[in-house]
């Protein structure tokens, strides 16, 4: 039997999340597999709701499916209770959208972004019915390839992957699909597949380099003879191209991590803070145009009706055209009450006209990343802020009224002392008083993390603290917030540091523990409700490696295990850093100063244009004086702003010139760095202050709509606040002019009938809605095109009265509850289904005979109570065909002792066992009640009975209201 038909009506009904496994999302590409020439399945290891917030796995989505030979298709690490349930049953790992088994892949891709991810990887592998280890793989296996911020060390895991992406995937992915179809085309054998591999800029086959151990201990690799490169080198793209990103992007019927239209605004980071390896990985800086951010984001919101933004970078106040594209989206965002967020801002570098323009909906938490409590201590690191910054950003967030801050520091940094940790508190301590007389529940959100020292950086060489020395630190500083008011310290546990620094700076040795640990159990490691350190302790010990080997330093003339992967950054730059760093001394950002020869690529030509991006000034910048500063001066003004957005629509990029702007009448003055509004000075200019809504988005209703909607093939496993924010999204894409409520967490006037319980089906759902302006009918109905599948508004009327609340109003459902095929065969077990049938015939003559029927109800998490279940039934049927066994039942929602359908079915049997979540329940209608009478609640509305007193607009009068679509059906 192919289990990967049966899925919906077998296996996901009964574990948690289903709607993880089932692939609808709006927008995604879904192709015949028999009508391209390459298959690629994308694999995030982690959780669905992790893995769908990643933006680049959704780039490399996209690219691959604009082309018409090519197919990519999704696919996450599946949860414990999946993950046994495909085991015993034999499932295989499967593609999300088709349904395909992983193996029938020609290329299986891995995002490797953080290292206690590893052995989500193994478990995929080993899902997918593949050999786990490159060597034992034969002809016909998928190439399995992994890229992502990881693979600057791709020891740990090289036993298992065939080739690394070093770098950006956006242009070697499809080179790699182009070698896929000739492989399949003429039949090349995989050695001859990962010698062509191999010779790919920015690809490294670990099969083409040996082994070499070096003087300490630890293996580090040499290229084989035939190895077609020395060097693996990282590649990048020159510039962030409009290509790369898609108009429509793809959309989650469940809730995730980071549930919002991500735009990247900028790749890379020339601030050089020494620990940073995202920073160090993606130089060059590459901009992108603000006329294509501007496009992204009207684009993704227009057809995906997210209710935020987030522009995305390492740090986006460093977006040179950030001004520009606020002040653009500022419109279009307050039209539709769209939020603007920014996944962390540089200490000092906020502006107050950007802070005043994200965020305006709800100012929840900004977050600030001071890293360190001394001042010593951040030159360091490099991270090159003072204290007056830090202070001028937390009064900026106090007179924005933001309600928190989130502050995030490290421990263990080189050089680190007792003062430096106690200097996170007293900084803290300092941040409080320059908060106050701000939002009086102002709190602050300190996390603290160990540092670890990763590969490619200037601190690649240091001892990474012990987890007995950061304990100690952690305690010291928690003595250190003892007593501070509204102050939350959280601290990420040691133990998963250690782990995380093994890895990181691992040998290929370090792929046996890492094995070892996986077929102990160890699975999903950044969970800390599934870490198990002991667990790996003991994998450790059975493969006879020391641990803690891995965090020692390393001689600085040491060949190290990831020093035959070419980064952007050289050695002999890492080490400049790290003897400044020693010395407490700054560099620069080098796009303010002079270039500091990191090895970088930026003047190559091919990076030349995307380097011109990056050195556009934004209005008021001048003519790139010496020092740049990428704060707004406050005396650009609007029109200057305007203009600029003008000439990025029209003219081509070559072309841009940044005028100087005349300066303005009164305007403050500037620092000497041609900027204002840095350091403690307070802007009067903004003070607190909510955003006002636009009249036209906000009440009082002037028409209200009941809408009938149906809920059918996977839509079931939608939950029911996941179809909340899925009707939230349709009514912004339908443009539908909705009632909000006022207040700080304002959201649309929706009141939703009786909620369908997950896995169930319907034809009869409804909700009403309170519009701010009349609307039409086909408005409404708009929303059926960017509704998922199985979603589908079917009829709906226009009133205008106080009416009965649904909830209230509806008294009466209609069910029919099916036994699956598959239900069918495990009660049989192909014999006795006659025997399955008596006893369910008997069952419900005996429920409708009886004056009573006990049921012991288990509620989730709690004790179970016995309830009797018949007083809430009113019509109980078998129905007379022959299979599936169908039973038909009316009950009272509100009456004492209803009980689910599918667990009174369940109590319908005397002998057969079985879970009552692979029964199929479907909800066939919804009735209110009114004097013996019950109608549909579409009809109700007609009915004065439900009128309450106060009409919307008296002048309304009481004309009847049309009914669109549908069936208005009375019963009897
Ligand atoms: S090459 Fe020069 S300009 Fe480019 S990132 Fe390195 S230091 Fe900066």
């Amino acid at each position: 039997m192919n289990k990967l038909r049966i899925l919906d009506e077998a296996y996901l009904p009964i574990v948690t999340k289903p709607s993880r496994y089932t692939g609808s999302f709006l927008h995604a590409a879904r192709k015949d597999p028999a009508t391209v020439k390459v298959r690629a399945l994308l694999c995030f290891p982690d959780l669905y709701e992790i893995g769908m917030s990643y933006l680049g796995i959704k780039i490399l989505y996209h690219i691959l499916n604009k082309r018409s030979d090519a197919m990519a298709e999704l696919c996450f690490t599946p949860w414990g209770d999946m993950e046994q349930l495909m085991r015993a049953e034999g499932i295989p790992l499967y593609s999300l959208e088709s349904r395909t088994p992983a193996a029938e892949f020609d290329l299986i891709g891995f995002s490797l972004q953080y290292e206690l991810s590893y052995t989500n990887v193994l478990t995929m592998i080993d899902l997918a019915q593949i050999p786990l280890r490159s060597a034992a793989r034969r002809d016909q296996d998928p190439i399995v390839v992994a890229g992502g911020l990881c693979t600057v060390n791709p020891e740990p895991l090289s036993p298992f992957i065939d080739a690394f992406v070093i770098g950006d995937g956006e242009e070697v992915i499809q080179e790699m699909c182009d070698l896929m179809i000739e492989r399949r085309e003429s039949g090349l054998k995989r050695a001859e597949v990962l010698r062509r591999l191999g010779a790919l800029d920015g690809v490294y086959v670990p099969a083409h380099f040996e082994e070499v151990v070096n003087p300490f201990g630890f293996v580090a690799r040499e290229p084989k003879p035939e190895s077609p490169t020395q060097k693996p080198r990282y590649r990048y793209v020159p510039s962030l191209d409009p290509e790369y990103y898609p108009e429509k992007p793809l959309i989650s019927p469940t809730e995730i991590t980071h549930d919002r239209l991500g735009v990247e605004v900028m790749r890379g980071c020339t601030r050089g803070c020494r620990f940073c390896l995202a920073g160090y990985m993606n130089r060059p800086l590459r901009e992108k145009r603000a006329d294509q951010v501007v496009k992204e984001v009207q684009c993704g919101i227009v057809h995906a009706g997210w209710d935020e933004v987030s522009l995305l970078s390492l740090s986006t106040t460093d977006y040179k055209q950030l001004p520009v594209v606020l002040h653009e989206l500022d419109r279009f965002t307050n039209e539709l009450g769209v939020n603007v967020s920014l996944p962390s801002t540089r200490v000092g570098t906020l502006a107050p006209s950007v802070a005043d323009k994200i965020q305006q909906g709800r100012r929840g938490s900004i977050t600030f990343a001071p890293e360190a409590g001394t001042q010593r201590m951040r030159d360091v690191i490099n991270k090159g802020i003072d204290e007056a910054e830090l202070e001028y950003s937390v009064k900026l967030a106090r007179d924005q009224g933001w309600g928190g801050i989130k502050f995030y520091f490290m421990i263990g940094l080189p050089t680190e002392t007792e003062a430096d940790v106690d200097g996170i508190a007293e900084i803290i301590g300092k941040c409080q008083q320059w908060a106050k007389g701000g939002n009086k529940r102002m709190h602050f959100n300190v996390g603290i993390s160990p540092h670890v020292p990763k590969p490619h950086t200037p601190f690649q060489w240091e001892i990474q603290d012990s987890m007995e020395t950061l304990n100690r630190k952690v305690e010291r500083l928690r003595q250190g917030f003892r007593g501070m008011n509204n102050v939350r310290l959280k601290w990420r546990d040691p133990d998963t540091a250690f782990l995380e620094g093994v890895f990181s700076r691992g040998d290929v040795r370090t792929a046996d523990a890492l094995e070892a640990a996986w077929r102990m159990g160890a699975r999903f490691d950044g969970w800390s409700e599934c870490f198990n350190f002991g667990l790996w302790m003991k994998a450790f010990e059975q493969v006879g490696i020391d641990p803690s080997l891995y965090l020692r330093p390393r001689d600085l003339d040491e060949v190290l295990p990831w020093d035959h992967i070419r980064t952007p950054v050289v050695k002999k730059f890492l080490l400049q850093e790290r003897a400044k760093a020693y010395a407490a001394a700054l560099t620069p950002d080098c796009r303010d100063h002079a270039c500091y020869r990191c090895g970088a690529p930026c003047f190559t030509p091919k990076a030349r244009d995307g380097r011109r991006v990056s050195l556009q000034l934004a209005p008021g910048q001048g003519q790139l004086p010496e020092t740049l500063d990428f704060r707004v001066p406050d005396d650009v003004t609007t029109q200057m702003i305007e203009h600029r957005v003008e000439e990025l629509r029209q003219a081509p990029i070559e072309t841009l010139k940044s005028e100087p702007p005349a300066p303005a009448q009164g305007a403050p003055t500037t620092n000497e760095n041609g900027s204002a509004g840095k350091g403690p000075a307070e802007s009067p200019a903004y003070g607190r202050r909510r955003k006002a809504w636009p009249t036209s988005i906000k009440g009082p209703q002037a028409q209200r709509f009941r809408v009938a909607y149906e809920k059918l093939g996977q839509a079931r496993f939608t939950s029911h606040l996941d179809l909340v924010r899925i009707f939230d999204r349709a009514l912004r894409v339908a443009k539908i002019p909705m009632a909000f409520s006022q207040g700080f967490n304002r959201h649309a006037k929706i009141a939703y009938g009786p909620p369908l319980s997950l896995g169930a089906t319907s034809r009869s759902e409804y909700f009403d809605l309170e519009l701010a302006q009349p609307c039409p009918w086909p408005t409404i109905e708009a929303m059926n095109d960017v509704l998922p599948d199985g979603l589908r508004i079917t009829g709906g009327r226009a009133f205008s009265r106080q009416t009965e609340s649904l909830m209230a109003a509806i008294t009466q459902a209609d069910y029919e509850v099916r036994l699956t095929d598959y239900l069918m065969d495990l009660l049989s077990r192909g014999e006795n289904v006659h025997r399955v049938r008596q006893e369910l015939e008997q069952g419900v003559t005996a429920f409708r005979e009886a004056a009573e029927w006990t049921v012991m109800k288990q509620s989730h998490g709690q004790k179970g109570k016995t309830v009797n279940a018949r007083p809430a039934v009113t019509q109980i049927a078998l129905d007379a065909g022959p299979t599936p066994l169908c039973v038909r039942i009316t009950s009272r929602l509100h009456a004492p002792g209803y009980l689910r359908p599918d667990l009174l079915l369940k109590s319908l049997f005397q002998s057969f066992e079985f879970d009552p979540r692979l029964l199929l329940v479907h909800r066939e209608a919804l009735w209110v009640e009114r004097g013996g009478t019950v109608l549909n609640p579409l009809d109700a509305l007609e009915e004065s009975s439900f009128w309450r007193p106060v009409p919307v607009h008296p002048a309304d009068g009481d004309a009847a209201d049309p009914a669109y679509g549908g069936e208005c059906a009375e019963k009897s």
